[in-house]
């Protein structure tokens, strides 16, 4: 089994669910009592929010790719970041780096492809939604059609990532506007909902959506224990 690098702690909110999902899937693969062989290095969130609100994407890209090196030193053999948003800055890592980085938008595009669907609705942060480092990603390399929400729910969606799930919160009122924003995606012509956010699995699940439902969180840790357990 190779040492999965978890670089998290954005937030540390989602980061503990990639530490379950890791270890639940490594279990279930291989049985009894075995885990992920893993490390986890958790930053600062707050320091990372204010680069990306200050637009300091290459502060942040050098920040994260020295968290990278670290945890490249300290054994890991393939790296996941454990965000969406700040694969806006992937390159910077993966220039840093010798061990395979696991990149969340092809992982999720990948099971998005093997159900036969070519329309997706894209639930994330304002940056993965309206950059193109992500939305242009799926379409170009993946040839995935990106339906993004209008201006006013794009807003909601993001106020309640930052402003609830990263500080813990799981308000009902927002899962029901959530609900409702995927609705329309659907009523567009999203054949699937993309949570495309590595906290939005902590509000809603497959039951909130009336197309099936893509998580990047599950998709990705699930992807690295894939990656750890081929031999060689
Ligand atoms: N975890 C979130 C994501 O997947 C948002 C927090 C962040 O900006 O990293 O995009």
């Amino acid at each position: 089994m190779k040492r999965i690098g978890l670089l998290g702690g954005m937030s540390w909110e989602s980061s503990a669910e990639y530490y379950r999902l890791v270890n639940e899937a490594t279990r279930a693969r291989l049985g009894g009592l075995h885990s992920a062989d893993c490390l986890l290095r958790s930053v600062d969130f707050a320091e990372i929010e204010a680069l990306q609100r200050a637009g300091a994407w290459n502060d942040a890209g050098a920040l994260l790719a020295a968290e990278a090196q670290a945890l490249v030193a300290g054994g890991a053999e393939l790296l996941v970041l454990c965000t969406n948003t700040m694969h806006k800055v992937a390159a910077a890592i993966t220039d840093a780096i010798d061990v395979p980085f696991v990149h969340i938008a092809d992982t999720t595009a990948h099971a998005v492809r093997a159900a036969g669907i070519g329309t997706v609705g894209l639930l994330a942060t304002a940056y993965t939604m309206e950059q193109d480092f992500y939305v242009g990603r799926l379409r170009d390399a993946h040839g995935l059609e990106v339906l993004v929400p209008d201006a006013p729910d794009r807003a909601v969606v993001h106020e309640v990532i930052y402003g609830e799930l990263c500080l813990g919160v799981v308000d009902d009122g927002s899962r029901d506007a959530y609900r409702r924003i995927m609705r329309r995606l659907a009523d567009r012509g999203a054949e699937a909902i993309l949570l495309g956010c590595t906290e939005i699995d902590l509000l809603v699940g497959p039951g909130d959506a009336p197309v099936p439902m893509f998580d990047t969180t599950r998709l990705h840790a699930e992807r690295a224990v894939d990656l750890a357990l081929v031999p060689g």
